[in-house]
C-alpha cells in the first residue's frame, strides 16, 4: 500500500483564496486588516519564519508591520511596545515571535497582548476558551491540521487520536481541538511508558516532538493517517525532516503529511485566516 499525501500547499492555496475576496471586502468598505509582528533579536529561523509572515501579508493586501527590538529588550520595554499596538486602531493581530530573549518573561508577555488581537491564540483567556470550546483565535499550526483533516474528509468522530507532544503551541491545542471533533485522544510525551504500543493504537497519529525520523514503523499502525508536525534540520544542518520516518508512514499508512510541505505551509495560511477574522470582528462586518 502506498500512502496517500496530504498536500499542506493545496490546502493553504484553498483558505488563502477563501481569505481574498473577506480582505478585499474589508479593504473596499473600511480598511485593510492590519498584522503587527515583534521580532526581537536575530534568530535565525525566526526571521525567516517572520520574512514569510510579512510577505504573505503583502500577497493577500493584509496590512503588515514589523517591530524588532534589539536582543537586549527587556519584558518592561516589550510590554510597552505590545500596550501601543493593543490601542492601535489599524492592528488588528499582534504576534510576537518566539523564542524570546532569555531575560524576557513569557507569561508576562503572553498576558500582554489584548485577547481579541492575539492571533496566535497564547493568550490565557483564549486558551480558556479553546478548552471550553467556545470561538476564540485557536492556536494557528493545530487548526491548520484541523483544516486539512476537514478538507480531506477524513474522519475524527470516534476515532482513536494520539497526539506525541504536549506543548502549549501544538500539542495540547492539537488534543483539544481533536477532542471536541470526538475523536478518543491519547497524548503522549517524554515520560509515556510503551510510546510505540500508544502510537500503534491511534487512527490519526500526530507527531510533534521536534526529533528527526523519530517514529518509525513499530509506531504507526497500518492504515493510519499520519500528520507529522516535526520540523528539524536534516543531516549536516540541510534540508527538513519530520518526526515520523518518511518511508514508513508512506509505507504503512493511508495518508501523511510530507515534510516539508505538509503541515508547514498550513500555519502562516491560519494566521493569516486569524487576522482577518479579527479585522472582521474589529470592524463589525463579518
Ligand atoms: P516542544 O519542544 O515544545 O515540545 C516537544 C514535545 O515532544 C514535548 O511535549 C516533549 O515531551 C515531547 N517529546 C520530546 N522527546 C520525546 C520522546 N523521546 N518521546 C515522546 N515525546 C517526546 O516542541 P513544539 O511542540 O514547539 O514543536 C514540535 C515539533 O513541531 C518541532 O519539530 C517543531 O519544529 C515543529 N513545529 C512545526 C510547526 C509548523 O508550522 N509546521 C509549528 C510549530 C512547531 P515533554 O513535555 O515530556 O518534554
Amino acid at each position: 500500500m502506498s500512502a496517500e499525501i496530504l498536500d499542506g500547499k493545496w490546502v493553504r492555496e484553498q483558505i488563502l483564496a477563501e481569505l481574498r475576496p473577506r480582505i478585499d471586502k474589508l479593504s473596499a468598505k473600511h480598511r485593510p486588516p492590519g498584522l503587527a509582528v515583534i521580532l526581537a533579536g536575530h534568530d535565525p529561523a525566526s526571521e525567516i519564519y517572520v520574512r514569510n509572515k510579512i510577505k504573505t501579508c503583502g500577497e493577500l493586501g493584509i496590512y503588515s508591520e514589523k517591530i524588532t527590538p534589539p536582543d537586549t529588550t527587556s519584558t518592561e520595554d516589550l510590554l510597552g511596545i505590545i500596550e501601543g499596538l493593543n490601542q492601535r486602531n489599524e492592528i488588528d493581530g499582534i504576534l510576537v515571535q518566539s523564542p524570546l530573549p532569555k531575560q524576557v518573561d513569557k507569561r508576562r508577555i503572553l498576558l500582554g497582548v489584548k485577547p481579541d488581537k492575539d492571533v496566535d491564540g497564547f493568550h490565557p483567556l483564549n486558551v480558556g476558551s479553546l478548552v471550553a470550546d467556545i470561538p476564540a483565535p485557536r492556536p494557528c499550526t493545530p487548526a491548520g491540521i484541523m483544516e486539512l483533516l476537514r478538507r480531506y474528509k477524513i474522519p475524527i468522530t470516534g476515532k482513536n487520536a494520539v497526539v506525541v507532544g504536549r506543548s502549549d503551541i501544538v500539542g495540547k491545542p492539537m488534543a483539544l481541538l481533536l477532542l471536541h471533533q470526538s475523536a478518543t485522544v491519547t497524548i503522549c510525551h517524554s515520560r509515556t511508558s510503551n510510546l510505540a504500543d500508544e502510537c500503534r493504537r491511534a487512527d490519526i497519529l500526530v507527531a510533534a516532538i521536534g526529533r528527526p525520523a523519530f517514529l518509525t514503523r513499530e509506531f504507526i499502525k497500518s492504515g493510519a493517517t499520519v500528520i507529522d508536525v516535526g520540523q528539524n534540520r536534516g543531516l549536516g544542518g540541510k534540508g527538513l525532516v519530520g518526526d515520523v520516518e518518511a518511508e514508513a508512514a508512506k509505507e504503512l499508512a493511508a495518508a501523511y503529511t510530507p515534510v516539508p510541505g505538509g503541515v508547514g505551509p498550513l500555519t502562516i495560511a491560519m494566521l493569516m485566516a486569524n487576522t482577518v477574522h479579527a479585522a472582521e470582528q474589529h470592524l463589525c462586518c463579518a
